[in-house]
């Protein structure tokens, strides 16, 4: 194995991965006056984040009243009580301040009549601390929010001079003796090297796992790379049951229809003509919860209130908009609903099926970004040298389950927290140790092992096997019997993993080994999400047990932890939930039952 060599590289913070709470964390390093990498498997502007369509919440009020606080009580119950109320503080409080940012960075908001930026209703999102009706509180560039925030960030990090490793895949942490976190080591897929890059922080944006599921609404590349280096390195993963379903993915294709669409007045109907969202939430409708939406969804469809041929899916109507606002508005979902279903969204009604989008569980972190783990009985240890940002950290603000929105401006007031700590925490150009050959080893026998596998399974029907596996044993609805055949079926999948084959030996443009990498990752995901969930016995935010059908805040007021070794057996502790606030301005919002 002394064949492979590392190119070396020095920095004193390394972020991996380039979607937008990587880049704003990256920038923020930058503006600080610290030597800042940004490694990233794809191309920036390709990264997930591009995709996001409805919009990033913020309590500006720019269409009618509104506040942080109102914001926070959203969030709060949105979580199903499960999310850490001085997180969710700081983002409230700080979200206005992070979209100005943006706007002055010259991205394109659409407007409204003042010149303001446009905000658009969204689930969940409402005012008077949950008693008023719905607030227009997420900030919109038309449909296609995700991609003028990724541009705007990108060219930013670029007049700041964060340096890129564009097409560098990351493949593990450099952990020392102490656990302290010293690097990260990296394959550059276009000329087949390897780096090793030394930091005094290493920054872990690297996204959420839907590609775990069969049917899900992100991007082939999102594999949670980040959370598998994590559990590789020995540390624990938190709240992973958390599953959001989206309610309106296209049937079929699996790709997104925001939920904007619901915000500017569409609804969703049964095979008789109705308006069932009326019965499940009657305040809010049709802009509930995505996990409330999703199960209305499933229940209308298993009694028999399906349409189509199978009646297996539901409508989406927008044809009563007028046609104006959907070209204003709403164009790049026009554009995909032609694509993908053949429809006209100004004459006919959207196929629609709840699919997998977004992963609640993460990297466990405080508000800062540092990530923690629970040590010698501190449920708060912080782990030295890394820390989490984006999908991939679990802060925690959307608990058990998240509002539409608040990804997008987790990602920016997260990514500027950590960017502020590391600015607050480190010195430019300090004195790094050297790292022994002995603290990458095992990152390169895992490569190796993979990269020459020669059993008979081919990754692609492993992959497969596991999505189907997850889609059918860890969806909507739940229950023990089915969660443990999801633990079997995972763990089954993860002994024949051992028989895996890669057919190409190479190491340049080696897409084949990269799957492979990709996989392994993805697997240990899967164990540590099908566990957690066949554990927790209650039902909260997206995770809906038919055999504990009540939130249990007695028993289960806590987060998960998940720790897994090679073989994917996985170990389970718990932290608190932090039942306080940041500041004195708020008071600690006591559960209460979450009924829209
Ligand atoms: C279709 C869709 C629409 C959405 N719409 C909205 C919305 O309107 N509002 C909202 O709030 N949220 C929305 N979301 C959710 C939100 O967009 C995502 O949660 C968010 O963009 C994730 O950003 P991120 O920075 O964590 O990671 P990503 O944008 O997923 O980026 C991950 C980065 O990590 C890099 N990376 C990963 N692994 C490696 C590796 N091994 N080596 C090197 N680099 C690596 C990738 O190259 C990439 O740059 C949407 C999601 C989807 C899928």
């Amino acid at each position: 194995m002394s064949d492979y060599k590392f190119i070396d590289h020095t920095y004193d913070v390394v972020v991996v991965g380039a979607g937008g709470s990587g880049l704003r964390a990256a920038l923020g390093a930058a503006q600080a006056g610290l030597k800042t990498a940004c490694i990233t498997k794809v191309f920036p502007t390709r990264s997930h984040t591009v995709a996001a369509q409805g919009g990033i919440a913020a309590s500006l009020g720019n269409m009618g009243p509104d506040s942080w606080q109102w914001h926070m009580y959203d969030t709060v119950k949105g979580s199903d009580w499960l999310g850490d109320q001085d997180a969710i503080e700081y983002l409230a409080r700080e979200a206005p301040q992070a979209v100005y940012e943006l706007e002055h960075w010259g991205m394109p908001f659409s407007r409204n009549e003042d010149g303001k930026i446009y905000q658009r209703p969204f689930g969940g999102h409402t005012t008077e601390m949950g008693q008023g009706p719905p607030v227009q509180r997420t900030c919109a560039a038309a449909d296609r929010t995700g991609h003028a925030m990724l541009h705007t960030l990108y060219g930013q990090c670029v007049k700041n001079d964060t340096e890129f490793f564009i097409e560098y895949f990351a493949l593990d942490l450099i952990m020392d003796d102490e656990g302290v976190c010293r690097g990260v080591t990296a394959w550059k897929l276009d000329d087949g090297t390897l780096h090793r890059f030394r930091a005094q922080k290493v920054i872990l944006a690297t996204g959420g796992y839907g590609r775990a599921f069969f049917s899900c609404t992100s991007a082939h590349t999102c594999t949670g790379d980040g959370n598998a280096m994590v559990l590789r390195a020995g540390l624990p993963l938190q709240d992973m049951e958390f599953i959001q379903f989206h309610p309106t993915g296209i049937y079929g294709a699996g790709c997104l229809i925001t939920e904007g669409a619901r915000g500017e007045g569409g609804y969703l109907t049964n095979s008789e003509g109705e308006r069932f969202m009326e019965r499940y939430a009657p305040s809010v409708k049709d802009l509930a919860p995505r996990d409330m939406v999703s199960r209305s969804m499933t229940i209308e469809i298993r009694e028999g209130r399906g349409v189509g041929e199978n009646k297996d899916h539901i409508f989406l109507h927008l044809e009563h908009l007028p046609a104006e606002t959907l070209a204003a508005r709403l164009p790049g979902i026009s554009e995909t609903a032609k694509v993908f279903s053949g429809v006209d969204v100004t004459r006919e009604p959207i196929p629609v099926l709840p699919t997998v989008h977004y992963n609640m569980g993460g990297i466990p972190t405080n508000y800062h970004g540092e990530v923690l783990t629970k040590k010698d009985g501190d449920p708060d240890a912080v782990v030295p040298g890394l820390m989490a940002v984006g999908e991939a950290a679990c802060v925690s603000v959307h608990g058990a389950n998240r509002l539409g929105s608040n990804s997008l401006i987790d990602l920016v007031v997260f990514g500027r927290a950590a960017g502020l700590r590391c600015g607050d925490t480190l010195e430019a150009g300090a004195s790094q140790p050297s790292i022994a050959e002995a603290q990458t080893e095992a990152h390169i026998a895992r490569f190796d092992r993979i990269r020459n596998a020669d059993g008979d399974h081919s990754i692609a029907d492993l992959r497969l096997e596991m999505q189907r596996a997850m889609q059918e044993n860890c969806a909507v609805f739940r229950t023990g019997e089915v969660l443990d055949e999801g633990v079997e079926k995972i763990d089954a999948v993860q002994k024949k993993a051992s028989g895996m084959r890669v057919d190409d030996r190479g190491m340049i443009w080696n897409t084949d080994l990269m799957e492979a990498l990709e996989f392994d990752n993805l697997i240990g995901q899967a164990a540590v999400t099908v566990n957690s969930a066949a554990n927790r016995k209650e039902s909260r935010g997206a995770h809906a047990r038919e055999d504990f059908d009540k939130r249990d805040d007695e028993n289960w007021m806590k987060h998960t932890l998940a720790w897994a070794n090679d073989a994917g057996e996985v170990t389970i502790d718990y932290r608190p939930v932090h039942n306080y606030t940041m500041s004195n301005e708020i008071e600690y919002i006591k559960p209460k039952e979450r009924v829209y």
